[in-house]
């Protein structure tokens, strides 16, 4: 029998609310498998979620969500069985620490002109000293009673041309992947129905991935709708891409699929984890 796999799940080292071990748990209730930690520009929740895997008998995959600039554009490369030991790929993430702290400031300072004082302060208490996420802004903006839901805090204020939006200047595409190469990784791209791009925009972003060495896509994810799933599928298998499936979750308080309720891979998927450099890391 096939194990069931979630590629993409967040923890409290980057924006997610379960720390690694209670997302493990919650993975494990949910019928997963094998779970990819993959939070977003940080590999700090790695050990303890590893610990958690081998203590509760799942499998777990190294990974990364990787913060990328492409075509002015903000697209997110997930790394599994990466290395997070890696030099290049920790001197690399570093870069994107130092951007999210600056733009954490520039994010509080332009709330403030909109009469919004003290977020950066609240900001930094609910990422708990990690990587500082617009998550983390937006959890402090609903609790204050200045939109009713995430999904509403982020359309009034945090996107581009909103008053707390800070453009990215994250990695570059190739770079990234670099970073996941040298960490022995295979890069998938994350829920690509997610980026505001025309057609051929998107052609030209798959055909830049695959040519600095992209490997997957990710055509189940949380937040993909049926014909989203459809689409990609028919992409990764004209592009010559494994297909990866991740829910995305951030824990139960967030709008993200639970790992449980995640569909399959259509049938004509090649899975990532049949690629030859897929180690297997099912628990023993
Ligand atoms: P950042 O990397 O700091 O710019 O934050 C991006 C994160 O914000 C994403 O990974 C999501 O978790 C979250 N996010 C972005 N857009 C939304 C939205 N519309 N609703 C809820 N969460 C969102
Ligand atoms: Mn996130
Ligand atoms: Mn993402
Ligand atoms: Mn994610």
């Amino acid at each position: 029998m096939q194990s069931v796999y979630d590629l993409h799940a967040h923890t409290t080292a980057s924006d997610g609310t379960l720390t690694p071990t209670a997302l493990v748990e919650t993975a494990v209730r949910c019928g997963i498998q094998v779970l990819a930690v993959t939070d977003h520009d940080i590999t700090a929740g790695l050990a303890e979620a590893q610990d958690a895997a081998t203590q509760r008998g799942v499998g777990l995959v190294p990974g990364i969500e990787i913060s990328v600039t492409w075509a002015h554009q903000t697209i997110h490369i997930v790394g599994l069985q990466i290395d997070p030991d890696c030099r290049v790929l920790q001197e690399g993430l570093a870069k994107l620490h130092a951007f999210r702290v600056w733009r954490a400031e520039e994010i509080a300072r332009r709330l403030e002109k909109a009469r919004i004082p003290g977020s950066l302060d609240a900001a930094k208490s609910y990422a708990g000293g990690k990587i500082i996420s617009r998550t983390h802004f937006a959890r402090f903006l609903v609790a204050q009673g200045y939109a009713k839901d995430m999904k509403q805090v982020f359309k009034r204020y945090l996107v581009r041309n909103k008053p707390g939006y800070v453009p990215g200047e994250w990695a570059d595409l190739e770079e990234a992947l670099q970073w996941i190469h040298q960490a022995g990784g295979l890069a998938v791209l994350a829920h690509p129905a997610r980026y505001p791009l025309s057609g051929q925009r998107l052609r030209q972003l798959l055909t830049a991935f695959r040519e600095a060495g992209g490997v997957g896509l990710e055509v189940v994810s949380g937040s993909h709708s049926q014909g989203d799933i459809l689409r990609f599928a028919e992409l990764a298998a004209h592009y010559g891409f494994y297909a990866s499936r991740g829910s995305d979750y951030h824990g139960p308080e967030n709008a993200y699929a639970d790992p449980a309720y995640l569909p399959a891979l259509p049938p004509q998927c090649r899975p990532i984890w049949t690629h030859a450099q897929w180690a297997d890391c099912t628990a023993t």
